[in-house]
């Protein structure tokens, strides 16, 4: 089976002190070690370009937070796809719980998002997940399904990270067996909505996931790998979870 993948979501962290720190501590990681699992870091908008010199032709690739849906145009502070790539990401995070709930991020839009991505050659992570109100009131197979069939364009070529919202930042990972039948179900309907492709697309886990739970965490089946948010600040523990995996 294929590695795992591991992407680390910076959020709005790392003025450059802190995120020289961070690379120069993964790239003499890079230089010590092979047989990398794929490690993917999201870095605000602000360090991509100075961290895609230092990462250029190493295993680490780059992504980043979001984008604009249009390529270019009269959109005071926005970003776009083709801005992404053309500073070297070949990721992008769309559709967080946290632009969902602060940006009023609807599905369509993180639809449209994705078009976007995709047009410029850049790989959607698009995220999905319930709230605790929505997963204690047994809604949460609704949400997710509804999430998958209008945050995923028709044409698809990116990985979905199932975030459940009340495990973000907590501290406390859903539980195993709650993770995996949600991975389960996200493939089933991957499959009903692209067929043989939908059976490709990597599904990723992400709330709390630190050292401690993530061995436990791969063995989940189908899991592609892990979107990981507060420990990918800690380059130390990151690196951990590239060890494990
Ligand atoms: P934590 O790993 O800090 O819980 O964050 C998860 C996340 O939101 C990654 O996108």
């Amino acid at each position: 089976m294929a590695k795992p993948i591991i992407i680390g979501n910076w959020k709005m962290n790392g003025l450059s002190e802190e995120a020289d720190h961070i690379v120069s501590v993964l790239l003499t990681y890079a230089e010590q070690n092979q047989n990398f699992a794929p490690t993917v870091i999201c870095p605000p908008f602000t360090q991509l370009y100075h961290i895609r010199k230092h990462v250029k032709n190493t295993p680490y690739a780059l992504g980043a937070q979001d984008c604009h849906i249009a390529e270019k145009g009269a959109y005071t502070g926005d970003i776009s796809a083709a801005m992404l790539k053309d500073v070297g990401a070949e990721y992008v995070i769309l559709g967080h719980s946290e632009r969902r709930a602060e940006h009023k991020e609807s599905n369509e839009l993180v639809n449209k998002k994705a078009v976007a991505a995709y047009k410029s050659g850049l790989l959607p992570i698009v995220c999905i997940g319930e709230t605790k109100e929505e997963r204690d009131s047994n809604q949460y197979k609704d949400v997710i399904a509804n999430q998958i069939k209008g945050s995923l364009p028709e044409h698809f070529n990116g990985l979905v990270a199932y975030e459940p919202v009340w495990a973000i930042g907590t501290g406390v990972s859903a539980k195993n067996e709650d993770i995996a039948e949600v991975i389960l179900f996200i493939r089933e309907k991957l499959v009903a909505q692209y067929g043989e492709n939908g059976k490709k697309t990597p599904i990723l886990y992400g709330g709390s996931v630190k050292p401690n739970n993530v061995k436990d965490i791969f063995a989940i089946p189908e899991l592609g790998g892990v979107l990981v948010g507060g420990v990918s600040l800690i380059p130390e523990d990151f690196l951990q979870l590239v060890t494990i995996a």
